[in-house]
């Protein structure tokens, strides 16, 4: 994704970024005339080409307003679950604009869903086509193949990994996000019914996964997967 900045001054060819955003992109990005960036200006998304920068102040030109509803840049790890609850939070994951889901086959995931699972596959596509048409996707959520976790961390690229777990305590989801401040990719994973075993917990730890919880009550899997990835996009 490409980085976007919200302009603190604007006007309809125009947009300027001041303060820290100006500090930032000047020092850090070390940005330079020519570079395309995505800028919100006045609610919409904008491709916008810089012409001038400064420590003061980044200027840019704008130029053709972009679709702002397209994914978030979500992956969801989905332990599977009961068939009816599991198309249920593919649905609604799609909705509120998850990118990837994968479907995890987990310790915990019964048995007979998981030999079926692969063949679920196609439905669970369907049901995020049609849930993208709905809620007016301009894309559709990639929906993996089943895999084991263990291949899933493996394969994991997202910078910022977090395990959605029934047991963690001290860290809720907010301050995860909150001190990682902003985040690019991020895995979010939640687990089956029967919740995630200790050497599953202790995988994602050696996969540099942090564990959060969304508070002291026991969520269904697909309730947890809802409230997580509307956590994640506010913070977005
Ligand atoms: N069987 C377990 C609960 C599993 S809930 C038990 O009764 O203890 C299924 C999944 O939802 C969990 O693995 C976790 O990913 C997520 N989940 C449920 N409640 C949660 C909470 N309070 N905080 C974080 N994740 C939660």
């Amino acid at each position: 994704m490409r980085r976007r900045f919200i302009a603190d001054i604007w006007n309809a060819r125009t947009a300027t970024l001041t303060g820290d955003q100006a500090v930032h992109l000047a020092r850090v990005l070390r940005a330079e005339p020519g570079q395309v960036y995505d800028i919100v200006a006045g609610g919409f998304l904008h491709r916008a080409e810089i012409v001038r920068v400064s420590e003061s102040e980044v200027v840019f030109t704008l130029h053709e307003e972009l679709e702002a509803n397209a994914a978030l840049p979500i992956h969801l790890l989905l332990a599977v679950f009961k068939f009816d609850h599991f198309e249920w939070a593919v649905e609604k994951a799609t909705e509120l604009g998850v990118g990837i889901i994968t479907p995890i086959l987990a310790r915990r995931t019964e048995k007979h869903l998981a030999q079926a699972s692969a063949k679920r596959v196609e439905r669970w596509r369907r049901i995020a086509l049609e849930a993208s048409k709905q809620s007016r996707r301009t894309d559709v959520p990639a929906i993996g193949d089943p895999v084991s976790l263990k291949l899933a961390l493996e394969r994991e690229t997202a910078a910022a990994r977090i395990l959605l777990s029934e047991t963690e305590q001290e860290v809720s989801l907010t301050a995860a996000l909150q001190a990682r401040g902003d985040v690019g990719e991020l895995a979010l994973a939640i687990g089956p019914e029967g919740g995630w075993t200790p050497e599953e917990m202790s995988l994602f730890t050696a996969h540099d996964w942090r564990h959060v919880t969304l508070g002291p009550r026991i969520l269904r899997a697909e309730t947890a997967a809802i409230a997580a990835i509307a956590i994640v996009s506010a913070h977005f």
